[in-house]
């Protein structure tokens, strides 16, 4: 079976979470198939050994279970974006529309060098709205959005198209 279709088959759907009329992936059924996690981890190293990344970036919290393996396996620095007032030092701030609300997350000012290559990484690509804040914050960091990378991407949802306009680069997702 292909490996999208495994994640899909595995991940299940959650009726009116966190609201009345969502459909919420949970993905800890993924978390709970080690045998899966390590065909889903062993794509992404495959896809993105080799290629200039300087850092990985992924946005609190579903997007660190990844992403710092990730990081790890390319031998980079992870930087974790977090949700507001979590992050002890000196952040830049964004704050953007969510599938359900808003949400204001933050990076720490010196987490990325000038210059650097930052691959954004998430679990779930919806409106897009959480990648282009964290896409943002790399720019006003004076980093270079290497690509955006997820597990899932929800393909009903504009999330994509939004980050093709926005930054020229097609998105990554595992299913
Ligand atoms: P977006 O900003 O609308 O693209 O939403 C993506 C962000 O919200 C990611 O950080 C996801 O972790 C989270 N998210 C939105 N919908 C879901 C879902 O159905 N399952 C898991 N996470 C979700």
């Amino acid at each position: 079976m292909l490996l999208s279709d495994k994640i899909k088959n595995t991940i299940r759907n959650i009726q009116d979470y966190p609201k009345p009329g969502i459909t919420f992936k949970d993905i800890t059924p993924v978390l709970a198939d080690a045998g899966l996690v390590r065909e889903m981890m062993q794509q992404l190293i495959k896809d993105y050994k080799g290629q200039k990344i300087d850092a990985i970036a992924s946005t609190e919290a579903r997007g660190f279970i990844f992403g710092s393996v990730l990081a790890y396996e390319l031998g980079c620095p992870f930087v974790p974006v977090r949700k507001t007032g979590k992050l002890p030092y000196q952040t830049l701030s964004r704050t953007y529309n969510l599938e359900y609300g808003t949400a204001t997350i933050e990076m720490h000012t010196d987490a990325i060098k000038p210059g650097w290559r930052v691959l954004v990484h998430d679990d779930l690509l919806a409106t897009g709205g959480t990648a282009v804040a964290t896409a943002e914050l790399i720019q006003e960091a004076g980093g270079i959005v290497a690509g955006f990378s997820f597990i899932i991407n929800l393909s009903f949802l504009p999330g994509e198209k939004n980050l093709e306009d926005h930054f020229g680069v097609k998105p990554h997702y595992l299913a």
